[in-house]
């Protein structure tokens, strides 16, 4: 049984494959056995994940900061609540209890918690898997412009390859479980070569 972060949108976005997509996950997690942590929202792509893993039996774990439980869009009926004091908290939270993190089509939201997990685990102060369920090549646009910031040198090639990606939520378990962390030591001292030290 694993604890798997799924981020993505609290709209529904304009596409119908989004919502078919996030049903697809949460059952698709749900069946596997493991957990859907998220972010605790009753509304949109989050309530569909949410209900979907319900459905079929799974456990659905949410935190959601005091700030956002005001609006009242918090999902009261999951498996487990918790009321955290910031947005901070919530990613520490979820970062912590987590063996892995995938992020569907989002916005803000869902990029800003992407980006926090992608950059821990390139620092390799998580040893964790991060992906993109890349629906309708909603992403492909995102991962031009990190393929741009490797050939410009800013992103190493390894890992933007350590990114996983797939629009199948079966296949982008398998991968998950067969992520391996790339090595921290060569990058940094090739970053500190170019630097000149
Ligand atoms: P967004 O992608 O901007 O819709 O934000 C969704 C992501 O950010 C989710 O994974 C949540 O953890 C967090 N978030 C943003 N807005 C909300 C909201 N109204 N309710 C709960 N969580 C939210």
């Amino acid at each position: 049984m694993k604890n798997i972060s799924v981020f993505c949108g609290s709209s529904m976005g304009r596409r119908e494959s989004y919502r078919v997509a996030a049903e697809r996950l949460g059952r698709c997690v749900a069946r596997h056995g493991d957990v859907i942590v998220y972010g605790g929202a009753s509304v949109g792509l989050m309530r569909v994940l949410a209900d979907a893993a319900l459905a079929e039996g799974g456990r659905v774990i949410g935190f959601m900061p005091e700030a956002i439980d005001k609006f009242e869009v918090t999902y009261n009926d999951i498996t487990e609540l918790h009321i955290v004091g910031s947005m901070a908290e919530r990613k520490q939270k979820m970062v912590e209890m987590s063996d892995s993190f995938i992020a569907m089509p989002g916005g803000m939201g869902t990029l800003d918690e992407f980006f926090e997990v992608a950059v821990l685990s390139q620092l390799r102060i998580i040893d964790k898997p991060v992906a993109l369920y890349n629906i309708d090549g909603y992403y492909d646009k995102l991962l031009d412009f990190i393929d741009g910031a490797v050939d410009d040198g800013f992103i190493r090639s390894e890992h933007r390859g350590n990114i996983v990606v797939d629009d199948d939520p079966e296949r982008l378990l398998m991968k998950l479980d067969a992520y391996k962390p790339v090595e921290v030591g060569k990058w940094v001292d090739h970053i500190k070569k170019e630097t000149g030290k």
